[in-house]
C-alpha cells in the first residue's frame, strides 16, 4: 500500500502558514488542509445564528447541527457548512476573532479534531492550524513551527486587506493579532505552542517561496533517514 506522508505546520495568525502551505502542496503534490478555515466555518455559524458561547447547552445543541465538510475544486480547499460553501464568507476579520473564541471550547475542538485526523489518513496532506504537530497529528511526518514579529504579520495582514480594496488601519489590526495570539496561546486546551520536535522556521525575512523549499529540503531529509 501507497505510503501517506504529513507535514504538520503551526504557528501564528499572520506567519504566512496558508501561502506557504500551498506552494508546498503545490510541488510535493500533497493536498493542503487548511485547519483555521474550518473554525472559521464553525464561528460564522455561531455568528449568524447568535450562539452564546458561555451557554454550555447553547453550544452542544448547534454543534449538533453543523455538519463541516471539506471538497476540493482545482486543488483549492471548499468549506461546506452544512452543504452551503462559505469559503466567500470566512475570511473577514469579525470571523477570524469568533474562530478564536469558539475554538477555546473543548467541544468544538473535538469535534473537527476527527474531521482532520480522517483526512491525514486517506491521503498525503499539508495541514496547518495551531494544534496539528502537538495533538492533530503528533506521528507526522514533519513538523514545522513558523513564526514572524507582530509587527510584521500586522503589516502583511494590511497589505493584503488594502490589496482587496478593504480601508483598515494597521495599528488596529496589529492589536487585534496580539489578541488572538494571547488567546491561541493562553487557552487550556491544545494551546499554540511549538512541538518539542518541530523545526522553527522565521519567516519575518525570507519569502514564502524560500520557506517552501526550506520545508521540502527539511521533508526530503526526513524520508531519506
Ligand atoms: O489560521 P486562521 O487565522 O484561519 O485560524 C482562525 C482561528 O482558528 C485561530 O485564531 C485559532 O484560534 C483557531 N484555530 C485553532 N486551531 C487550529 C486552527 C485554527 O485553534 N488548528
Amino acid at each position: 500500500m501507497k505510503k501517506n506522508y504529513s507535514i504538520a505546520l503551526d504557528g501564528p495568525a499572520g506567519s504566512g502558514k496558508s501561502t506557504v502551505a500551498k506552494l508546498t502542496a503545490k510541488k510535493l503534490g500533497f493536498t493542503y488542509v487548511d485547519t483555521g478555515a474550518m473554525y472559521r466555518t464553525i464561528g460564522l455559524y455561531f455568528l449568524r445564528n447568535n450562539v452564546d458561547i458561555s451557554d454550555n447547552a447553547a453550544v452542544v445543541k448547534a454543534l449538533s447541527e453543523i455538519e463541516v465538510d471539506l471538497e476540493y475544486v482545482d486543488g483549492e480547499q471548499q468549506v461546506m457548512l452544512n452543504e452551503e460553501n462559505v469559503n466567500a464568507y470566512i475570511r473577514t476579520e469579525e470571523v477570524g476573532k469568533q474562530a478564536s473564541i469558539v475554538s477555546a471550547l473543548g467541544e468544538v475542538r473535538e469535534k473537527l479534531l476527527f474531521l482532520q485526523r480522517n483526512m491525514a489518513e486517506k491521503k498525503s496532506i499539508i495541514m496547518d492550524g495551531r494544534d496539528i504537530g502537538t495533538v492533530v497529528l503528533p506521528n507526522a511526518t514533519l513538523k514545522i513551527y513558523m513564526e514572524a514579529s507582530a509587527k510584521i504579520r500586522a503589516k502583511r495582514r494590511y497589505d493584503e486587506l488594502t490589496a482587496k480594496g478593504v480601508s483598515c488601519d494597521l495599528d488596529e489590526i496589529e492589536k487585534d493579532i496580539i489578541a488572538r495570539d494571547e488567546r491561541d496561546m493562553n487557552r487550556e486546551i491544545s494551546p499554540l505552542k511549538k512541538a518539542d520536535d518541530a523545526e522553527v522556521v522565521d519567516t519575518s525575512e525570507i519569502n514564502p517561496q524560500q520557506v517552501s523549499e526550506k520545508i521540502i529540503e527539511l521533508f526530503e531529509k526526513k524520508i531519506a533517514d
